[in-house]
């Protein structure tokens, strides 16, 4: 078998594997792209950030016709057509991994399908529909991703146990479903199947759900959940699962007290495992942390000088962007450009309603690090615009630096905050001060004005709400 010669070998074809292809290409280095599945996109978008978001808005809108009553319109209760909602939801992610696809021949990456092994640092091996393919690279960029945690003490084999990916793709709505763990996954999904109807039972081992964010700013998703969810319970562990007829039988262990339960589905969402068995990575000098991801440096380099690692499998935040980031600083670095994964914003965005999006440093982060920080809070019940969506329970925030004012993280919660927050993001990026955003014109009316606002009230004059003096 001749090996076919190429400059870089990347292997993985999500948002972090397709992002390197591309910019390598666009840099004009000859690049084989190598992918497992039939599709391109990765998790994200055939089983992760862009399905979910798509049941999401179908969910958001039966909330939103139930909302709407209290305005004087009222709908019929909804009929959800299943088979027609998992086709609208396949059509997405064909149309995605379609562009992905054209993109990649408009650049002239070489895209192979099929699972890449490692023969040695230098030497991969595709194992192809149409046979064995060898590839000898110079350097490769291993962006293999991660898939959903499934502890052996749930894996029961039941179709009725599920993860996100078969949760995704709603077989049915059940009418009890269990989810395990209150974290991105778990608050997304449980709004998804508590809108299209299930009673939702979220069980969370930690005080809180929504580890990470501040408590002020999860406030509000805690009272969608207890509003929405039949139950959410905290500091309580499943302690033994098992089939029983058409149900999985449930024991829980809440703090001491045991309890049992049946529930018609259950939903595991207890963080992610990383991907990288199985792949030959012990025939090179590529080396692991002890839940399986690869270590790398600041510059995507792992501890084989020809192989990099970007995205999930490099660990850190499991999210698409901050892959997507890493795919360029790696291919910068092999470019032999001075580039490094520092000082680099990364927001995170949690798709519930309302959302949820901060980035930089939050408040609960400074004060466990003894970081002296100003916290300038806009409520939304004081914005128009919250008003007229009729949602004013957001909350905007930032976190400034007091003696620099400058802007060093940016929280906010509410309708829309996952497109909002990106303003925050460039601030800190850029090293404005909250004078700059408190100077900088905000159309009214929208939802942006909030962060402005929250600016202004730092020097103690936002229009919309009374702070009696400057922060000190
Ligand atoms: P997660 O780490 O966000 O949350 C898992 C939760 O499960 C934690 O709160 C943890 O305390 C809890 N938990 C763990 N074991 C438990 C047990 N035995 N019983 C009860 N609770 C338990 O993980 P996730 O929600 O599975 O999401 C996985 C990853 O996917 C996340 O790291 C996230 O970065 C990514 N993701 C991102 C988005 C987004 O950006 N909007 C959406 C979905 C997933």
């Amino acid at each position: 078998m001749e090996p076919l010669k190429t400059e870089i070998v990347v292997v993985g074809g999500g948002p972090g594997g397709y992002a390197a292809a591309f910019y390598a290409a666009d840099l004009g280095r000859k690049v084989i792209l190598v992918e497992k599945e039939k599709r391109l996109g990765g998790a994200c978008l055939n089983r992760g950030c862009i399905p979910s978001k798509a049941l999401l808005y179908a969910s958001h809108t039966i909330a939103t016709a139930r909302q709407s009553a209290s305005r004087g319109i009222t709908f019929a209760e909804p009929v959800i057509d299943l088979p027609k909602l998992r086709a609208w939801k396949e059509s997405i992610l064909q149309r995605l991994s379609g562009g992905i696809t054209q993109l990649a021949k408009a650049r002239g990456v070489q895209v192979i399908h099929g699972r890449g092994y490692f023969e040695d640092s230098r030497t991969l091996r595709v194992e192809t529909e149409q046979g064995q393919q060898l590839i000898s690279y110079e350097n490769a960029i291993v962006a293999v991703g991660s898939r959903p945690a499934l502890p052996k003490a749930f894996d029961l084999g039941n179709p009725r146990v599920m993860t996100s990916t078969e949760a995704l793709e709603i077989e049915d709505i059940p009418e009890n479903l269990l989810i395990i763990g209150g974290g991105y996954i778990g608050m997304e999904l449980g709004t998804v199947y508590a809108e299209m109807g299930s009673k939702v039972v979220l069980v969370e081992a930690m005080d809180s759900i929504l580890a990470g964010a501040d408590p002020d700013l999860a406030r509000p998703i805690i009272n969608y959940a207890k509003k929405n969810f039949r139950e959410m319970r905290l500091k309580t562990k499943v302690s033994k699962m098992s089939t029983c007829g058409k149900q999985i039988k449930v024991e829980f262990d809440m703090a001491g007290e045991k309890k049992e339960e049946l529930y018609d589905r259950v939903l595991i969402a207890v963080g992610r495992s990383a991907n990288a068995g199985d792949m030959g990575l012990e025939n090179t000098k590529v080396s692991f942390d002890e839940r399986g991801f690869i270590h790398v440096n600041d510059k995507q380099q792992t501890t084989d000088p020809y192989i990099y690692a970007i995205g999930d499998i490099a660990g850190g935040v499991l999210l698409a962007h901050k892959a997507s980031k890493e795919a360029r600083i790696a291919v910068e670095v092999i470019a032999g450009e001075d580039s490094a994964f520092q000082d680099i914003t990364i927001p995170a965005v949690v798709f519930t309603q309302p959302e949820l999006a901060w980035c930089g440093l939050t408040e609960a982060e400074a004060k466990a690090k003894g970081i002296a920080v100003q916290v300038s809070k806009f409520p939304w019940a004081a914005s128009g615009r919250a008003l007229s969506f009729d949602h004013p329970e957001g909350l905007t925030k930032l976190i400034i630096d007091p003696d620099t004012e400058r802007v060093l993280g940016v929280g906010i919660v509410g309708y829309g905050a996952g497109e909002l927050i990106s303003e925050g993001a460039l601030a800190i990026e850029m090293g404005a001060t909250a004078k700059d955003i408190a100077l900088t014109v905000h159309p009214h009316p929208t939802l942006s004005e909030t962060i402005m606002e929250a600016a202004e009230g730092f020097y103690g004059h936002a229009t919309h709400t009374l702070v009696r003096k400057k922060a000190q």
